[in-house]
């Protein structure tokens, strides 16, 4: 369990699901662990639990779509711990809405949460990185493997994160850095409950059942075990693995799965 041990690990979105999720396992796996989101009270509790089981955590608010903060969280790190031996970007927020009815405010905001602020965040901490031979990861999902209907700014957001992390991949090559993308398929969270809709307003209500979904603490250890594998991409459930084999041979066939899978929510925006 201890396969972390004096590892320093940031995780952005660590104030509650996935990134929540994530955070407790690695210090339980014997990291310092550097939380980060914008919700203070949230972080400091999530801190405070770990801390009271024994591990090792900091936290720093931060907005992600902040380059200035961003590079303030890289800078608390490394002034905590001494330096950054993994990064996870994984401060997202999804979207549900027709492409023909969105207003386009929502897909910039997508990209400024889901991208960049995966950029931000490897900007600053990437020569801490280099210097560990670290481990860069980058949340995505299935939507970042195929077009997901509904999601437009998602799935957009997500691709973009995919060639940016695979580009920074090649230009590291020679230096050790390991770059793993790891794409969850639905997993109970509040990420459906935040989801922007047509005019930028919270959802506040999931369209899917949640009890039948992956839990982020499945997510996280298998993401963990990603990490020490040193993998390029991570799959991690049935959707996942399915999605990205029938895309190479059979990309048709897989939109009219997506359409016909998405269509099915209740008040699908697919008409
Ligand atoms: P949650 O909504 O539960 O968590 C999202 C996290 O991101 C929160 O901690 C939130 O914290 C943080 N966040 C949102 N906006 C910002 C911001 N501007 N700056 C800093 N932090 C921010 O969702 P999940 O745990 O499900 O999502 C985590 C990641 O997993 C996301 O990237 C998501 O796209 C991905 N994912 C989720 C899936 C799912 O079904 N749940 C499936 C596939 C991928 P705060 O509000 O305090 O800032």
């Amino acid at each position: 369990m201890k396969d972390f041990r004096d590892k320093t690990v940031i995780v952005t979105g660590a104030s509650s699901g996935i990134g929540e999720a994530l955070a407790r396992h690695f210090a339980a796996c014997g990291a310092r662990v550097m939380l980060a989101a914008r919700s203070l009270q949230k972080l400091q509790l999530v801190a405070g639990s770990i801390r009271q089981t024994g591990g090792v955590a900091e936290y720093c608010a931060t907005d992600v779509t902040s380059e200035q903060e961003c590079r303030e969280l890289v800078e608390a790190t490394v002034r905590a711990f001494g330096g950054v031996d993994v990064l996870v970007c994984n401060a997202g927020l999804s979207m549900r809405a027709l492409f023909d009815e969105v207003d386009l405010a929502v897909l910039h905001r997508l990209m400024d949460v889901n991208f960049w602020g995966t950029v931000y965040c490897t900007k600053y901490a990437l020569p801490y990185l280099q210097r560990a031979k670290g481990s860069l990861v980058g949340i995505s999902s299935v939507a970042g493997l195929h077009g997901l209907p509904g999601r437009t700014g998602y799935s957009a957001s997500k691709f973009a994160m995919t060639g940016f992390l695979e580009t920074v991949r090649i230009e590291n090559l020679k230096k050790g850095l390991h770059v793993m993308i790891a794409c969850p398929g639905f997993t109970a969270s509040n990420v459906r409950f935040a989801a922007l809709t047509a005019d930028g307003s919270s959802q506040g209500e999931t369209p899917r059942n949640e009890g039948k979904m992956m839990t982020a603490d499945q997510v996280a250890r298998i993401v963990a075990r990603g990490i020490l594998r040193r993998k390029r991409l991570c799959l991690m459930e049935s959707e996942g693995r399915a999605t990205h084999f029938v895309k190479k041979f059979a990309p048709a066939f897989l939109d009219r799965m997506f359409y016909l899978v998405m269509s099915r929510e209740p008040d699908s925006p697919l008409k």
